[in-house]
């Protein structure tokens, strides 16, 4: 069984098919999917989804690309979200150095106050960070979000940076951008001890191969997965097993 550690269910590329991405999930032994919210209503509609599907769990978060148009309001409406008992992380929070829709002090600000939001609520974080990877790991720390713990998702970076962040407590995912033929993730898999490692789909964005420019959604986790099994020289199962185990301790999942 997989857990698809990241998938956002919410966008409007699922809107004709959702029922049957998540019916396919199933089948395809993907026992658990988190949907992930990036401002305040797709926060509710993560949380909407988690109600409806046994299977699905939320997190809910402002995203860094979203933080410019967030409201002090969305924050509080947020943490009011994050208290049922399915939302299981604050996230997506981080920050985001390439988009720069707003500007890092922005970002900065947001992800501070929901750093502390999720240490409030005992809650894991599940962080983005693009082209701002050192600057998200120091707030990480500064912030003490080591108190509970979380997920550098989408994980890439040099090896220098990856022996930063496993010198910390916190899981690194990765997505099926470990399947491309031109993929800088190889030497960071095989360096990432699996027993720190979550999968991910980003569903529905970065399609595993044989997939590749269509759109991604949960059950491709299994391609991603064997990528990494392959580059570790461990099973399949084995590589489930583990990785699965990882998520429901991270994110206090049923067994
Ligand atoms: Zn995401």
């Amino acid at each position: 069984m997989y857990i698809d550690t990241h998938a956002h269910l919410d966008f409007d590329s699922f809107d004709n098919d959702r029922d049957a991405v998540i019916q396919r999930a199933i089948e395809n032994k993907i026992s658990t999917i988190i949907t992930i919210g990036t401002n305040l209503e797709s926060s509710r509609k993560a949380v909407k989804y988690a109600d409806n599907y046994a299977s699905i769990y939320a997190a809910v978060g402002i995203h860094p690309s979203d933080c410019a148009e967030a409201a002090e309001q969305d924050y509080s409406e947020i943490e009011k979200l994050a208290q049922h008992e399915k939302v299981i992380a604050i996230g997506e929070i981080g920050l985001d150095y390439y988009r720069m829709y707003t500007d890092k002090e922005t970002q900065k600000k947001a992800f501070k106050k929901q750093i502390a939001l999720a240490r409030k609520l005992k809650l894991p974080v599940i962080v983005h960070n693009r082209e701002s990877q050192q600057d998200v790991l120091d707030m990480m720390i500064a912030e003490n979000a080591a108190e509970v713990s979380g997920v550098l998702h989408s994980f890439t970076g040099t090896m220098e940076f990856l022996e930063q962040v496993l010198k910390t407590d916190f899981y690194l995912s990765y997505t099926g951008g470990v399947t491309f033929k031109n993929s800088t993730t190889d030497e960071l898999i095989i360096n990432t001890p699996v027993e720190r490692m979550l999968l991910e789909t980003d569903s529905p964005f970065i399609t595993p191969e044989p997939f590749r420019g269509k759109r991604n959604e949960p059950s491709y986790i299994l391609h991603t997965a064997r990528r990494i099994a392959d580059l570790k020289g461990i099973k399949l199962e084995e590589l489930a097993a583990i990785t699965s185990a990882n998520a429901r301790h991270l994110f206090a999942l049923p067994e």
